[in-house]
C-alpha cells in the first residue's frame, strides 16, 4: 500500500494544498484542494473517498471531482463518512443549490456518487486493504483513519484536539509504522487551538507522550500564516523523542509505503 500526499496544509496559498491523500491509485482520504493536481485520468480511477469530517478544507474538491469524472466512470464514486458528515454534504453542498445532488443525478439508477456510512472502530475492507475509522475530537463529528496493509499500518488523525479514545485505539495497533498527526496552530494561538479543537505544539507534546509504540511521526495541517513559528516550537518542545519515534513535517508529493 502506498499513500501519496496531495495536500497537507491547514490553508491555501502559492504552493499549498489542503488535506487530500491518495491511497494506491483508487482511494482518496479527504478531498481538499490537493485533488486538483491529479490528471483527469487519475481522478477517474478513484472509486472511493473516505472523509474525516465535513469542514470545507477537507471536502472542497468533492463536488468538482464528481463533475469532472462522473460521466467517464462506469460506477458511482463511493463516499465513506460518518452519518453526520453525509447529512452535512446532502443538506449544505449537494443540495441542488450550491451543487447538483449527484447521488441521484444524472439518474437515480446510475448516479455519480453514492454514500456509505462508517462508524469508529468498524473496518471497511477494500481488496486486502483494511481502513478503520478512529475516534477524534473536533468541533464537528470527525474520525481519523487507520490504514492496514496486512504488513504495516498508517494512522492519520484527521483534525483533532486532545483525544483519549484515539490513543487507546492507536496503542492497540500491533504493526504501526507511520503516524500522521495534526498541529494547526502556533503557541501564541493555543487558545484558538483549544477553542477549535485542534493542536498546538504544547498540546501535540502532550498527545505524543501518550503514544506507547514506535512509529515515524509526521506533522500535518499547519496554518500557513504561522507555520515557521509552529515548526520551530515543535523542535523546541519535542527535542528528545526516542530514536524509534522520529518526527518530521509532512510534505506535499511525499509517498509513504507500508
Ligand atoms: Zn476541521
Ligand atoms: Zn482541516
Amino acid at each position: 500500500m502506498k499513500l501519496t500526499i496531495l495536500g497537507c496544509s491547514g490553508g491555501i496559498g502559492a504552493g499549498l494544498r489542503t488535506t487530500a491523500m491518495l491511497l494506491d491509485d483508487d482511494v482518496l482520504i479527504d478531498a481538499g484542494t490537493g485533488v486538483g493536481d491529479l490528471t483527469q485520468d487519475e481522478m477517474a480511477r478513484i472509486d472511493a473517498v473516505f472523509l474525516t469530517h465535513s469542514h470545507v478544507d477537507h471536502i472542497c474538491s468533492l463536488p468538482l471531482l464528481a463533475d469532472a469524472v462522473g460521466g467517464r466512470r462506469q460506477a458511482p464514486v463511493t463516499i465513506y463518512a460518518l452519518e453526520a458528515t453525509i447529512d452535512a454534504l446532502r443538506i449544505h453542498l449537494f443540495n441542488n443549490c450550491l451543487w447538483p445532488d449527484f447521488s441521484v443525478l444524472p439518474s437515480v439508477d446510475a448516479p455519480y456518487l453514492r454514500y456509505q456510512v462508517v462508524k469508529p472502530g468498524v473496518t471497511v475492507q477494500i481488496g486486502k486493504r483494511r481502513i478503520t475509522p478512529l475516534p477524534a475530537s473536533h468541533t464537528v463529528p470527525t474520525v481519523g483513519y487507520w490504514m492496514d496493509s496486512g504488513v504495516a499500518s498508517l494512522v492519520f488523525t484527521g483534525d483533532t484536539g486532545p483525544c483519549d479514545a484515539l490513543w487507546e485505539a492507536v496503542n492497540a495497533i500491533d504493526n504501526l509504522r507511520y503516524l500522521i498527526i495534526e498541529t494547526s496552530f502556533a503557541e501564541q494561538d493555543c487558545h484558538i487551538a483549544k477553542a477549535s479543537q485542534h493542536l498546538c505544539p504544547s498540546l501535540l507534546a502532550g498527545e505524543l507522550a501518550r503514544l506507547r509504540l514506535p512509529a515515524e511521526i509526521f506533522i500535518t495541517h499547519l496554518k500557513p500564516h504561522d507555520s515557521a513559528a509552529t515548526v520551530a516550537e515543535i523542535g523546541r518542545l519535542l527535542p528528545d523523542l526516542p530514536a524509534d519515534r522520529p518526527l518530521r513535517m509532512l510534505s506535499r508529493r511525499q509517498v509513504l509505503a507500508f
